[in-house]
């Protein structure tokens, strides 16, 4: 559906209106000066000039900013794994989430306030792990919805007195479908009547075999209660990251993903965003989802401001003139009239889904009708 008029055709060929009029009629085509010719019919007619038409598609704004700068191996560094919990409701997400990161807070920052901003980064043995303090599936397959994939490693709790559920076998589900590895902590193993070995066992029926049967599924038995083998879980997850050889660029534009957002009544519009590929700056100008505005201001999971962000890092990030959702992609812009024109193409498209919808659902109540 690409065309030209045929005034575009001959001020792009250097002919004269006539010269392609009459060409056209030749090709049996009657014209006028505003004629929409189509891509072909300019070939045929060029080609007796001696002339190629090249046909060039329209460009939208999103394709323009989904560009990728030029990069080559050593433009890459070395980057923190984003991990998940996932697990049965009461097995213990919270908890671990929490033991997580208080054991690390008293390790490294007596006194440190921990912020909740939807996700935080430890740091074991100099290494950092990010982890994604939003439990449960809602978050994950609603980024994974929106087409964000966020997570490089999925912590599977299985409560070790209550054995594998359906939410286990959901959450088991999704990391598989996402290409994400499996990292077991097997929980509550303080409790009397934990067994472990029968969460092992109930693991294979599912794909995961456990690595002392022969598999590669690493598990650890923790008890997020008693803060017991919290650092041998972050071990085990470092060593799953190691084989993974998670890389990004700190040095271009950054991009990322918005983890949650609210709107602060102080603040104002305020955003969880994880920072997955260069480093975001103060002053920036981002897009997230329909909403865009200059970085002010930055926050991080200790409540420190900071001035930029490296990839895999979790910030508050305060400037934007809207409310974005979790899910939505951001990405710094250096025209604003692109950022412009992005977010009317998104706004559009939601418009454009929605009408889908909702038609959609007036003809199948017709049909429930009939
Ligand atoms: P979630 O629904 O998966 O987030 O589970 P929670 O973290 O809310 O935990 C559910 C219940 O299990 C709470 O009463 C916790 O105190 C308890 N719990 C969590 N971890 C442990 C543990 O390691 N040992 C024991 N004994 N109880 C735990
Ligand atoms: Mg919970």
């Amino acid at each position: 559906d690409e065309s030209v008029t045929v005034l575009e055709l001959s001020q792009a060929m250097g002919k004269t209106v006539t010269d392609i009029i009459k060409k056209l009629m030749q090709l049996g085509v009657l014209a006028t000066i505003n004629q929409e010719i189509d891509a072909d019919t300019a070939s045929i007619l060029a080609a007796d000039w001696g002339i190629t038409v090249e046909v060039k598609k329209s460009v939208t704004a999103e394709e323009i900013l989904a560009e990728e700068p030029d990069e080559t191996d050593e433009d890459l560094i070395h980057r923190p794994p984003v991990v998940t919990v996932m697990g049965h409701v009461d097995h213990g997400k919270t908890s671990l989430l929490d033991a997580i990161r208080e054991t690390n807070v008293i390790a490294s920052e007596a006194g440190g306030i921990t912020q909740h901003i939807g996700a935080y980064q430890v740091e074991i043995d100099g290494k950092k792990i990010t982890f994604l303090d939003t439990p449960g599936h809602e978050a994950f397959t609603a980024m994974r919805a929106r087409g964000a994939q966020v997570t490089d490693i999925a912590v599977l709790v299985v409560a070790a007195d209550d054995g594998v559920m359906p939410q286990t076998v959901e959450a088991i589900n999704h990391a598989k479908a996402a290409g994400v590895p499996i990292v077991v902590a097997i929980n509550k193993i303080d409790k009397p009547d934990a067994t472990p070995d029968r969460v092992k066992q109930e693991l294979t029926e599912y794909g995961l075999v456990v690595e002392e049967w022969g598999g590669d599924t690493i598990t650890v038995p923790v008890s997020a209660k008693a803060r017991q083998n919290i650092d041998q879980l972050l071990e085990m997850i470092l060593l799953v990251a190691e084989v993974q050889d998670l890389k990004a660029n700190p040095e271009r534009a950054a991009r990322g993903t918005v983890i949650e957002a609210q709107l602060d009544k102080g603040r104002g519009p305020v955003a969880t965003v994880l920072v997955q590929k260069g480093t975001l700056n103060i002053g920036d100008v981002i897009v997230a989802g329909t909403a865009v505005g200059k970085v002010r201001a930055m926050v991080d999971d200790k409540g420190r401001r900071v001035k930029k962000a490296d990839p895999s890092m979790p910030v508050e990030v305060l400037g934007l003139s809207d409310v974005p959702q979790a899910g939505d992609t951001f990405s710094v812009v250096t025209e604003e009239k692109l950022a412009k024109q992005v977010i009317s193409e998104r706004v559009n498209k939601r418009k454009e889904e929605e009408q889908k919808r909702t038609s959609k659902v007036s003809l199948d109540d017709l049909f429930k009708q009939i």
